[in-house]
């Protein structure tokens, strides 16, 4: 199974992936926690992308893509699903050409949709774990003992990028670049469009509804 979930900042793209593995057994192909990885790994690839990722700014394309044409190559025969890429057109059109010259293609298209207010008090109050990359929330989902991941004991970090100053220019280069790319899939796959404000678990609901409905197809399909 090959998914896209677009959303953005703070939709919850990362929590709802995680559930989607768990169920389907897919890998979590997600270009920020890849270039986040880069960059811990001190790799040229995080070096070229540090100062765009702390300003909010995107990643140029060809870093990008070149990145997760090769993530997708080696992830198994379960598939997979995208998370934060592709983000423009351009990323969008140039996954569409490489996955057809292989003879594949994306199965499904979920996008998150949520209100600006709902986003920034999730991002400003989101703590993050520099080493395992655990997501926790001030209010909403606290470690067991403040401050501390509860997987490494950790220090928990709030992500450069997570500050109120840089999530409005997150917000503003989701509205210049990534909204166009939910209008690109709605010409060229069929997108299921999630209302990511509602309580988690309705959200989780919805999204697995669809995803078993898909299996469900597949399997008819191949029989
Ligand atoms: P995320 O964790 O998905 O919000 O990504 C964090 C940051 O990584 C973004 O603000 C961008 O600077 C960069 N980034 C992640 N994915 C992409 C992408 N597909 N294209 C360009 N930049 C990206």
């Amino acid at each position: 199974m090959k998914i896209i979930l677009l959303g953005s900042p703070g939709a919850g793209k990362g929590t709802h992936c995680k559930r989607i593995v768990e169920k389907y057994g897919v890998a979590h192909l997600s270009s920020g926690d890849i270039l986040r990885r880069e960059r811990l790994d001190g790799t040229e690839l995080g070096k070229k992308a540090q100062d765009f990722m702390d300003a909010g700014e995107l990643v140029p394309d060809d870093i990008v893509i070149e990145m997760m044409l090769g993530a997708i190559k080696k992830s198994g025969p379960a598939g997979y699903i995208l998370d934060g890429f592709p983000r423009t057109v351009i990323q969008a059109d140039r996954l569409d050409n490489a996955l057809s010259r292989a003879g594949e293609k994306i199965d499904i298209v979920l996008n998150l949709r949520i209100t600006d207010e709902v986003v920034v008090s999730r991002i400003t109050g989101r703590r993050s774990c520099p080493k395992c990359g655990a997501v926790y929330h001030i209010e909403n989902l606290k470690p067991k003992q403040e401050g501390i991941c509860d997987y490494d004991g950790s220090q928990l970090i709030q992500r450069p990028d997570d500050k109120p100053e840089v999530v409005t220019r997150r917000l503003e280069a989701y509205r210049e670049q990534t909204v166009a790319v939910v209008g690109y899939y709605e010409r060229t796959h069929t997108v299921y469009h999630i209302d990511a404000n509602e309580p988690l678990e309705n959200i989780i609901a919805d999204v697995f509804g669809k995803l078993d409905s898909l299996v469900a197809s597949q399997t008819c399909g191949s029989d």
